[in-house]
């Protein structure tokens, strides 16, 4: 396969990363782009396992910028993306509250929301079209690094598979977790499961109390009530319509992308709420709803093996929660930044390019992750007196640290004040003789 996608020249480093979701996607990529020889494995037999599943998915600028760097993926993902610039929220009995206005944040760059599978498949394709070397069908069972000679590997149908580095970008049930905190960890309940709907638009344009919601192009709206908030989006000009909420955790389901739900269960949890949400959740018809329970971990001590050659990253390293808006970006973050480090230690020096990944990305990715609760709480338990008051209360949070960000760029400018910043660490905590 030809690659007229531009590369630096080999930097000699051969980088297996584990998972083929966006943040394996993302690594791989981009260890391409600086030069890195790749092998991406996953286990999945046919792609479309991962490109037909899910339903909205969020970049932001912050997420988006990386994908400017890919030639083509851009204007792909803007053709199947909603185009919208602000949301409207209202209280779940169906007062308007406010709307929020995202035009201001262009100068940041772009906010991509579309379909989880067909973002996903574009990204794909885009790694396909650069000659990486991908092997699907490849479940990782294990890992290993050693001293001698340094390296590190997966272990796949029982082979031993070594590189100077290992990427482990397997989501949220990783295991690569092990070999990096020495143990194994599983995830938590988050407390909360979440209701997920993406259907073709027909059955609300024939419903005359949601037409309104298709007949002008693509929209975005919430409706916020107690311990609930309902998000729907129409999309790609009013043709599809999704719609997810989250709901308290009764227990019964599995974390699972596919698990079906059904619209008269989801109704249950939606008493008292207005009727667009109730014809919204009606319209959605059979198989097309599922019930996705929403895991969390604490934050991990670190994202890196002893040997300093086997890097976490994404979910693997991090779960977001959804209203973070950021689990997705964050896991373009993270393998821009890896890739980078790479880059600029060279194959002689990979422990620094990890030690030195771990230190741009643990604060920044934490403090990421901090909005998830944050944002859900202000939601959920809002005072409603004081919102009538100051409706901005319940607007999203959108900070520019967070979202006026390219990785790349800062990954280049700080690279050798973290690895100073380690170096005096190290000192400081080495025993006075
Ligand atoms: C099928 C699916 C659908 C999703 N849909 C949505 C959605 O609609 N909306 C949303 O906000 N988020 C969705 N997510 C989650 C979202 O994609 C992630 O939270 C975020 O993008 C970070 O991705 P990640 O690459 O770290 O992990 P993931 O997206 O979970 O990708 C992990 C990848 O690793 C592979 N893998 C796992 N174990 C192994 C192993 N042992 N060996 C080899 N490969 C392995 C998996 O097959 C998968 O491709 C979905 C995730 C999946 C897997």
């Amino acid at each position: 396969m030809a690659n007229n996608s531009p590369r630096r020249p080999p930097s000699g480093i051969k980088v297996i990363v584990v998972g083929a979701g966006f943040a394996g996607l993302a690594a791989a990529i981009e260890c391409d782009r600086k030069g890195h020889s790749v092998t991406l494995f996953d286990k999945v037999d046919n792609i479309e396992e991962i490109t037909r599943i899910g339903d909205i998915i969020s970049f932001d600028p912050n997420g988006s910028v990386a994908f400017e760097r890919w030639p083509g993926v851009v204007d792909q993902m803007e053709a199947i993306a909603r185009q919208t610039k602000h949301i409207d929220l209202y209280h779940h009995q169906g007062k308007f509250v406010t709307r929020q206005d995202f035009s201001h944040e262009k100068a940041w760059g772009r906010r991509i929301n579309g379909h989880r599978g067909q973002l996903h498949n574009i990204i794909y394709r885009h790694a396909v079209d650069r000659g990486i070397d991908i092997r699907l069908g490849k479940r990782v069972e294990d890992y290993f690094e050693q001293d001698s000679p340094p390296q590190a590997g997966v272990v796949v149908n029982g082979e031993r598979i070594a590189a100077d580095v290992v990427i482990a970008a397997e989501g949220v049930r990783s295991r690569g977790r092990k070999i990096v905190l020495g143990f194994d960890e599983n995830p938590k309940s988050s407390g909360y499961a979440v209701y997920r709907a993406w259907f073709p638009a027909d059955r609300v344009r024939n419903n005359p109390v949601i037409k309104h919601l298709v007949e002008n192009g693509d929209t975005h709206q919430g409706f916020i009530g107690p311990d609930i908030h309902f998000l729907a989006s129409t999309i790609k000009n009013g043709t599809e319509v999704n719609w997810v909420f989250t709901h308290i955790d009764d227990g019964n389901i599995e974390e699972s992308w596919q698990f079906p739900g059904k619209p008269e269960e989801a109704l249950k949890y939606l008493e008292g709420w207005c009727d667009v949400v109730h014809e919204l959740v009606k319209a959605t018809p059979d198989g097309r709803l599922i019930d996705h329970k929403l895991v969390y971990r604490d934050p991990l001590p670190t994202f890196i093996s002893p040997k300093r050659r086997i890097a976490l990253i994404g979910d693997s390293a991090h779960p977001f929660l959804p209203t973070s808006i950021q689990g997705a970006s964050q896991s373009i973050e993270d393998g821009v930044v890896l890739a980078t480090c790479l880059e600029l230690s060279g194959r002689q020096n990979i422990p620094r390019a990890l030690k030195a990944y771990e230190k741009l990305r643990y604060a920044r990715v934490h403090r990421a992750q901090a909005n998830g609760p944050k944002m859900r709480e202000r939601w959920h338990k809002a005072d409603w007196n004081e919102v009538w008051k100051k409706p901005e209360m319940i607007h999203l949070i959108r900070e520019t640290w967070l979202l006026n960000f390219d990785a790349e760029k800062d990954a280049y400018d700080r690279f050798s004040i973290v690895l100073e910043e380690l170096e005096r660490d190290e000192q400081q905590i080495k025993p006075r003789l």
